[in-house]
């Protein structure tokens, strides 16, 4: 590991060098947001033992706990502003030199930054917004905020009938196989893998890099500790994201 402003110069020519690269993030790039982290002591994220999909679909108690859930923490999540990282990111993409966005986010802060939808790759989905399991069509969340506080109405698909939930994978819900197929492709072809603020244990977060590396493409980490995939790196960055990033392409602040 190199610190500092020598570690933030490297960054800066293995950059330069690179044509194609593909940033993919974690919970830690969000945490400057005020969105907690899975790991974080105490965070809203850690208080609850995650409701898996099959629960969900299983009983209409099991909805009813997952949506009073998603409602206590829905705040945190619906005010939060892209910071200086997520800022970066978008400027790397701006200027061409970032051609996907890969994230294992689900709150939408990539887009918000200004990268265009179709450079966002979601891993585990978007919980800014609900939709059918059934039929796939999209519902904003404030109307069923506001009848689920009422009397913890669920939500129903008015298309077909089908079940509502947040566009976010769960526990126990098959990946998106397009997106990870994309998201695939994308690391293959990419010169420069950048890994920001994930802590890469989980897969498929864990594989990517590697991938990355047998495609041939150099491997950036920024996190503020240490991964289990630091020996594979070509540059590890043990520090908080937005400094680095912001400071990485000169942006104010
Ligand atoms: P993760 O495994 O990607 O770990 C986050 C990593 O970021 C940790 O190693 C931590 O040390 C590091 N980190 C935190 N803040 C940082 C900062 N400012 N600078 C540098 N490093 C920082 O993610 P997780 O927290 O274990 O979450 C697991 C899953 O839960 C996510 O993949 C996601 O699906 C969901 N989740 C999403 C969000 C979100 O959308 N913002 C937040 C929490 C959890
Ligand atoms: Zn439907």
């Amino acid at each position: 590991m190199i610190a500092g402003d020598s570690a933030i110069q490297r960054l800066r020519e293995m950059l330069a060098a690179s044509r194609r690269g593909v940033v993919f993030t974690g919970a830690g790039i969000s945490t400057e947001s005020g969105i907690p982290d899975f790991r974080s002591p105490g965070g809203i994220w850690s208080k609850y033992r995650p409701i898996e999909f099959g629960e969900f679909m299983a009983s209409e108690q099991a909805r009813r706990a997952y949506w009073r859930r998603k409602f206590a923490t829905h705040d945190a999540v619906a005010k939060a502003r892209p910071n200086r990282g997520h800022l970066a990111v978008a400027e790397l993409v701006k200027q061409g030199k970032v051609a996907a966005v890969i994230t294992q986010n689900i709150d939408g802060l990539h887009q918000a930054s200004g990268v265009p939808t179709d450079r966002v790759i979601e891993l585990h989905g978007n919980t800014t917004y609900a939709h059918c399991l059934d039929c796939a069509k999209a519902y904003d969340l404030d109307p069923i905020r506001d009848a689920f506080l009422a009397d913890e109405t669920l939500p129903v698909c008015a298309a077909c009938g089908g079940t509502v939930k947040t566009a976010t994978i769960s526990f126990g819900q098959a990946m998106p196989e397009a997106e990870m197929e994309r998201a695939r492709e994308e690391t293959l072809g990419c010169d420069l893998f950048l890994a920001v603020g994930s802590s890469l244990v989980v897969y498929p977060a864990a594989g990517f890099p590697a991938l990355a590396k047998d495609g041939g493409a150099g491997l950036v980490i920024i996190n503020r500790e240490p991964t289990g995939l630091d020996a594979l790196a070509d540059l590890v960055i043990n520090a908080e994201i937005g400094p680095i990033l912001g400071a990485a392409l000169n942006l104010p602040g």
